[in-house]
């Protein structure tokens, strides 16, 4: 069922469209281009050391080596991937780079743990004893027991990422375990400076630990003196909670000195609101309205023991927010028209973007899927925005499993005959994500035009 804008309403005035100067942004491109040239470098650097021999210890000895110093490089590339440097948030996307970090884990830790086995091969055929002696015996030295203690630490924090774990795990829980990669990481960094590839060089063994050295301070920089710093000069709290339909509640939060903050429509902070059992998690939540300098906004569905509390704050309690994050902002445009597709609460982002992305009459369209005309929020405000701004918005309403499917590729054609020439910015839960997508690219449009927020990490 599709519903129009309905007519007669005064138009009130458009608002000015908002353009920050651009920030920087690392494409996702160039991000992976410049970690694959890193990663060719530590090649080299083993290159440069491997001795050829004949020898079945050496040659263990040999592969090891390169599975230690790519699992180290690997290492570090996991933490800058989750350091929340502004220029690779902004151009890469936070979902993106956890599905990156996430995928990444997987080839780290075997590589972590095929650099432990060759190293006790070989160890065992250079000494001719069993598995066991070695292992023991290589225990007795400090730098292999901090290496074997990290292992270990990485070893659980991947086996506790794993789906099956991380579906039983709250995500509290997950996320505290997922602290102690930092312990994993500094037991490999000292062991690491002690084994043969960089002990026997002195400028590897400088780069090395000036990288080390880079994304740890930009781990703290952004992760948190950042944080604190926008703590103590914003001075966040609640102003009002409003309902805007079941579940769903809009918070002001309102501030000092916001524009600093630089944050785009489409973008999200993580809160943590300190309230009564809410202040131990910070939750994402995306601008469901352009930023003031006085005043941000959220809307928020309840969907779990955190969401529903929000939904009893009150005005004033006081809010700690880190941000802003995301890429699914207006630089992301390539073309004159763009169509916003929302899905449930993904509504949000896109609200933000159909009041401020800058377009002239008919070039703007946003369609709203929901199970029934209750589910709309912020309704009231989308259609006075689309008459202010002569752009189209249509509701897209019924049950998923229905006869009738608004997202399929000839629907959404007959709503937008010249689809093909849009950039389509797309929000909504996993599954109607993925079907958009598919049923987009079936309809013309290219995927480097297809931008996509997820709202899970
Ligand atoms: C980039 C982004 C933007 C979002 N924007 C909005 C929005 O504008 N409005 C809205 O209603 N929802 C939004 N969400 C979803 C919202 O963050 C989750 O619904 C909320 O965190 C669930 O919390 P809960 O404890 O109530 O639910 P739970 O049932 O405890 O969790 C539901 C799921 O949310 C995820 N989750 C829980 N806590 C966190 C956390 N601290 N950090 C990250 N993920 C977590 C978990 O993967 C979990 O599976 C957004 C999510 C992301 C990733």
């Amino acid at each position: 069922m599709q519903q129009g804008v309905p007519r007669g309403a005064p138009p009130r005035p458009a608002r000015p469209s908002r353009t920050p100067a651009a920030p920087l942004r690392i494409s996702p491109r160039a991000l992976l281009a410049g970690l694959a040239a890193g990663a060719a470098l530590v090649v080299v650097l083993w290159l440069a050391q491997a001795v050829p021999s004949l020898r079945l210890g050496a040659f263990f000895a040999t592969l090891a080596h390169l599975a230690g110093l790519l699992a180290a490089y690997g290492i570090l590339v996991m933490l800058l991937l989750m350091a929340r440097v502004p220029a690779v948030e902004h151009g890469v996307g936070a979902d993106r780079l956890a599905r990156w970090h996430a995928l990444g884990g997987r080839y780290v830790l075997t590589l972590v743990l095929a650099h432990a086995t060759l190293a006790l091969c070989a160890y065992t055929a250079a000494n001719g004893t069993d598995l066991l002696t070695t292992a023991l015996n290589l225990l007795g030295y400090p730098a292999l027991a901090a290496a074997a203690a990290g292992t270990a630490v990485l070893a659980a924090v991947g086996a506790a990422s794993a789906r099956a774990a991380r579906r039983r795990l709250r995500h509290e829980t997950w996320r505290a375990l997922h602290l102690l990669t930092y312990l994993g990481a500094a037991l490999a960094f000292a062991h690491q400076l002690a084994g043969p590839d960089l002990a026997g060089g002195a400028f590897a063994a400088w780069l090395w630990t000036m990288l080390h050295t880079t994304v740890g301070v930009l781990l703290l920089w952004y992760r948190l003196i950042v944080p604190v710093r926008q703590a103590l000069r914003h001075d966040l709290r609640v102003s009002e909670v409003r309902s805007e339909g079941p579940g769903v509640v809009s918070l002001v939060i309102q501030g000092r000195g916001l524009d600093a903050l630089r944050a785009e429509p489409g973008q999200f902070f993580r809160w943590r609101f300190l309230g009564r059992r809410l202040w131990r998690t910070a939750l994402p939540f995306s601008l469901s309205a352009p930023p003031r300098n006085d005043a941000l906004r959220i809307t928020v569905k309840a969907c779990g023991d955190h969401t529903r509390r929000i939904r009893r704050l009150r005005p004033g309690v006081r809010v700690l927010a880190t941000g802003p994050f995301g890429a699914l902002t207006a630089h992301r445009r390539t073309r004159r028209k763009v169509l916003l597709l929302a899905g449930g609460v993904g509504i949000t982002p896109m609200r933000a973007l159909f009041e401020t992305l800058p377009a002239v009459p008919g070039d703007l369209t946003l369609l709203y899927r929901t199970g029934s005309a209750d589910q709309l929020v912020l309704r009231g405000e989308l259609e006075t925005i689309a008459r202010s701004r002569g752009a189209a918005l249509h509701y897209l309403l019924g049950p998923s499993d229905g006869p009738f499917d608004p997202l399929a590729p000839r629907a959404l054609r007959n709503l937008l005959p010249d689809l093909p020439d849009h950039d389509v910015y797309l929000c909504g839960p996993p599954g109607m994500t993925r079907s958009a997508i598919s049923a987009l690219k079936r309809a013309g449009v290219p995927s480097a035009r297809i931008h996509t927020e997820r709202f899970t990490f």
